[in-house]
């Protein structure tokens, strides 16, 4: 079929193309009659006239090339009707004509016949004519027109033929015809001219091209195509030609558009425009909205997400549930995949599971609205804590069909509650433990200091043997040193309270620290009988560590001080081991050890084993001391132990190893005594005098030193010496004192000669404030009270 078709049109193709050669090959011969005003050659040998002029632009448009055959009219058509000439232009279409000749189908114009006359002839009606002579052209159509129309009025006039419509002019011309007949004056105007015309129009008669019968059809449809092309063109050639020749009877009709139209052309434009500016308003106003609510709907999104908040619906009648996008997130599910009711219950944490769903149940049947808290396991697997509210929707028959609410994740917020309930359990046990403690304060303080107060009037006796003496003197001094530490642990544990102490880490060296704790306690363990052994497997360069020296110190002390105070005979032993970035300090006694129940129990504050016994002679506070400073360490104290047998107290803290091999000098290094007496100035600033006595009975019993002592009461006192004395080599600045106190003072006279060592003393022993004396200037720092040996040792560093 395909191929049947494509035959066909190559051979429609073909014959066209045959066709169009054949039409571009021919030279086709035109009959040029020449008819002054309609069709004539002028003196240029210009063709004039618009059916010359038609043919001419229709050849040249459809590129056929023609050749003119002149010669008068009957010559032409006899030549056409008998096919010696093809076309002959200006052709009026009669029925006899149709018959031998072809025309185009589309006419060129209609034409009008009409009646000239003579100069003297008097005319008002057709009856005029009436006996006259009409001059009538050969061959004419319009003559023969004019014969057919007058013959219905039965008028007897005598025809006067003549050859031609030029001679028939002449005729008229010269008074031998009443009137003449001939076409439009319009189309003859140049041999018309000045003849009286008796308006009367007849015959009208279409002008066409005419082609020799059956002859060149193929070009007649083309010219005919074109000519109608022509035709629909208002701009086209064919009616600038008829401009040109203002052609009779033929005019281009303008159409008048009715009122009623404009009317309804114009109410349907205002509605269109008032239609299309509605449109626009409402879109803009729909954009206006669509846009407010994108915003609103982010908006209520984000406090959605901030409130970790989503919203849901169960529809009562279907058991259907509906989920926010907010929801799914919340749960880390898609919301691709809708959840069913089933699965929603699966989601609840199994041990709330059933409590739940009998809560909800009783809820939607007594149709009341609730509030529940409730775990619930997410796509992660993590739980969460969940608040469900739940309203219940009633419709117009007052049945419920629909459960809305929301889900809302209070993990964070039931955190916080959590915190804040054990802020307030710690506050409590705080406010418990104050009353404990000063309940403990009581007996605890009063104890040491009845012995001091009642030795000391002890000692003003007179009579009193030296043994006696010394004895009594020891006890005060016991006495003392115990009411030391009971204040000193209270600072400590008051300040751990806090949680707001900053570590000072230095490099301490554990051989150096070992062996300072072996002289301290060895005399303390020899008294009672127990061997003590400090065992040192490291060298000094690779146990060096950062660490905060005081606080390890004061561990290591309390542990130490324990194992002797609860081990009667054997050894207490000390070591230590490095590992996995970790020091292990061992303090291993053979005392009488901790039964299994008590060992949680004894790092809490202000507990104590044998309460109340002669053993107990502490405030319960060493261990919790220990505890809370290995843990601002960073690490941890570990217990071990079996009653009867002996405990094994652990402290593990990071190993923050350092390489310098740099040793810091270590305070207190004695100087070697010098033989000879040395010379020095000393100021005290000191406002309480029984401290500045004691202060100066140690210098004055120094024998290798001869001192010359100022003592001043305050700080301004303290400036104005340093500055107007030249020579003050030491002064022993308290922190607190009135006018301006020992920092500023210190401050002042370091700027104003730093030579000058200056060795703050004060009762408050905090980091904090060694760390602002240090800031100060402050040479050395020394804890009130001050023992003797710390103060030669002073004297002899700085002097
Ligand atoms: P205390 O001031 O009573 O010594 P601690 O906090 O230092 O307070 O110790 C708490 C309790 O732990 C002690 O009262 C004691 O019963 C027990 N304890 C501590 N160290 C030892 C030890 N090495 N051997 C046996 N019991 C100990």
């Amino acid at each position: 079929m395909i191929l049947l078709c494509s035959m066909t049109f190559l051979f429609s193709v073909n014959v066209y193309a045959q066709f169009n050669d054949t039409i571009h090959k021919k030279v086709y011969k035109v009959g040029q009659p020449n008819i002054q005003g309609l069709m004539y050659v002028d003196n240029s040998g210009y063709h004039k006239g618009f059916p010359f002029e038609i043919v001419l632009h229709l050849a040249q448009d459809e590129n056929i090339e023609i050749e003119w055959e002149p010669g008068t009219w009957p010559q032409l058509y006899k030549k056409l009707v008998d096919g010696d000439i093809d076309i002959l232009p200006g052709t009026q279409v009669t029925l006899a004509r149709k018959r031998e000749i072809d025309f185009l189908k589309t006419n060129l114009f209609t034409m009008w016949s009409e009646l000239y006359l003579s100069s003297d002839a008097q005319f008002e009606n057709l009856y005029d004519l009436e006996g006259k002579k009409i001059a009538l052209v050969d061959e004419d159509n319009n003559a023969a027109g004019f014969v057919e129309y007058i013959n219905d009025f039965k008028i007897d006039y005598i025809p006067v033929s003549y050859p031609s419509h030029e001679a028939a002019v002449q005729g008229l011309k010269q008074g031998e015809v009443y009137a003449m007949v001939g076409p439009t004056s319009k189309v003859f105007n140049k041999l018309f001219k000045g003849l009286r015309n008796a308006k009367l129009y007849f015959n009208p008669t279409d002008l066409n091209i005419a082609f020799a019968k059956n002859k060149d059809k193929e070009l007649q449809r083309k010219l005919n195509y074109r000519l109608e092309v022509y035709k629909s063109n208002p701009n086209s050639i064919y009616y600038e030609l008829i401009r040109k020749y203002s052609l009779a009877n033929y005019r281009i009709d303008t159409y008048v558009f009715p009122l009623w139209g404009k009317l309804v052309l114009i109410a349907g434009l205002f509605l269109v425009i008032v239609s299309f500016s509605f449109i626009y308003i409402l879109r803009k106003r729909v954009e206006l909205k669509t846009r407010e609510l994108i915003k609103r709907k982010e908006f209520l999104k984000q406090v959605l997400k901030i409130s970790e908040m989503g919203g849901w619906s169960l529809n009562l009648n279907k058991g259907e549930i509906f989920w926010s996008d907010e929801l799914y997130f919340l749960h880390g599910l898609n919301s691709a995949n809708p959840i069913s009711v089933e699965e929603m219950k699966n989601l609840i944490h199994p041990d709330d599971r059933e409590k739940v769903l009998e809560l909800m149940d009783y809820h939607i049947k007594n149709r009341k609205d609730f509030s529940l808290e409730y775990r619930v396991i997410v796509a992660s697997g993590e739980i969460i804590n969940t608040r469900q509210i739940g309203v219940f929707e009633v419709n117009e028959k007052e049945k419920i069909n629909l459960l809305i609410g929301i889900t809302q994740n209070i993990t964070k917020e039931n955190l916080f509650k959590q915190e804040l309930i054990e802020a307030k359990n710690t506050a409590e046990a705080n406010d418990k433990l104050k009353t404990l403690f000063i309940n403990n304060m009581s007996h605890e303080i009063r104890t040491p200091m009845n012995g001091i107060l009642g030795f000391t009037s002890m000692l003003e006796k007179t009579g009193l043997s030296d043994e006696k003496r010394k004895n009594y003197i020891a006890i005060i001094k016991k006495s003392g040193a115990k009411l030391l530490r009971i204040i000193d642990d209270i600072m400590e544990i008051s300040i751990l309270g806090t949680k707001q102490i900053e570590l000072k880490e230095t490099k301490v060296g554990l051989n150096q620290l070992f062996d300072e704790l072996q002289s301290i306690f060895q005399i303390k363990a020899s008294s009672k009988g127990l061997r003590v052994n400090f065992t040192k497997i490291y060298s000094d360069q690779d146990c060096s560590l950062l660490t905060d020296e005081s606080k390890l110190n004061k561990i290591l002390s309390n542990i130490i001080e324990n194992s002797l105070k609860y081990t009667e005979s054997g050894s207490v032993d000390l070591r230590f081991v490095i590992e996995n970035m970790n020091v292990k300090i061992y303090i291993e006694d053979t005392g009488i050890g901790i039964s299994k129940n008590q060992q949680e129990r004894i790092f809490e504050r202000f507990y104590q084993v044998q309460k109340d016994s002669k053993l107990n002679e502490g405030l319960g506070l060493g261990l919790a001391i220990a505890k809370e400073n290995a843990e601002l360490l960073g690490g941890d104290i570990f217990l071990s132990s079996e009653e009867g047998k002996g405990s094994i107290f652990s402290l593990t803290i990071p190993f923050n190893r350092i390489e310098d091999q740099a040793e810091e000098q270590i305070q207190g290094n004695i100087i070697e005594s010098q033989s000879i007496k040395k010379n020095a100035r000393v100021l005290i600033a000191e406002d309480e005098p029984t401290n500045t006595l004691y202060l100066e009975t140690i210098l004055n019993e120094q024998s290798d030193y001869c001192f010359e002592i100022i003592k001043v009461e305050n700080g301004k006192e303290a400036v104005q010496e340093c500055l107007q004395r030249d020579g003050i080599e030491l002064v022993f600045m308290d922190l607190k004192m009135p006018e301006l106190d020992g920092f500023i003072a210190t401050q002042k006279i370091k700027d104003h000669n730093p030579k000058i060592s200056i060795i703050a003393q004060t009762a408050y022993s905090s980091s904090a404030e060694r760390e602002r004396a240090k800031a100060a200037g402050c040479d050395e720092f020394l804890s009130k009270p001050i023992e003797e040996e710390t103060v030669i040792k002073v004297i002899r560093k700085y002097l």
